[in-house]
């Protein structure tokens, strides 16, 4: 990855941790944990001075998101339960790839999509002919008429801002 995309990776991240968690100050300590090689709630716990609830709360978010695993053993003394737990690193990986491809397979999509016959009503609600046919050429969203649209300009535009997209990849 060039430094650009380290960057951006990492902003990803930092959103998507932020999505799952609303804690990204603990959350990120604790995935630093982990790389150190603390593995357990408890190592962990200790390790940054975070309540061990909080601790867990944040890991199981983590879990249900797929980024962390972990195995459970038994003390055989105790009989109590240890959580050993692992980054997903392929997985982080590949959520902040698709999280930030996102809106850029957007832009590809929608290209697709104007590329064909549309309508749109004054709002600029827009729909293809299939669509704009089946409502007889009103707008469902709000009853005003769809009208055939010229759509080489917004073409020319969402070109434009691929080609910007793929810029920000470069360096
Ligand atoms: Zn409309």
């Amino acid at each position: 990855m060039s430094k650009k995309e380290v960057e951006i990776f990492n902003e990803s991240f930092k959103d998507l941790i932020y999505e799952i968690t609303e804690d990204n100050k603990n959350s990120i300590s604790i995935i630093e944990c982990l790389l150190k090689g603390k593995i357990t709630d408890e190592e962990i716990s200790e390790d940054i001075e975070l309540r061990l609830n909080v601790v867990r709360r944040i890991l199981y978010n983590l879990y249900d998101a797929g980024l962390v695993n972990y195995k459970r053993s038994k003390d055989p003394e105790t009989q109590w339960y240890t959580y050993n737990w692992k980054l997903e690193k392929e997985n982080i990986v590949k959520t902040v790839m698709d999280k930030y491809e996102s809106p850029f397979e957007e832009i590809k999509g929608s290209l697709v999509y104007e590329d064909n016959m549309f309508f749109a009503c004054v709002n600029g609600h827009i729909f293809n002919f299939e669509e704009a046919s089946k409502y007889n050429f009103i707008c469902p969203d709000c009853n005003k008429p769809l009208n055939y649209q010229d759509n080489s300009f917004l073409i020319a535009e969402l070109k434009k801002e691929i080609m910007d997209s793929n810029e920000k990849f470069k360096e």
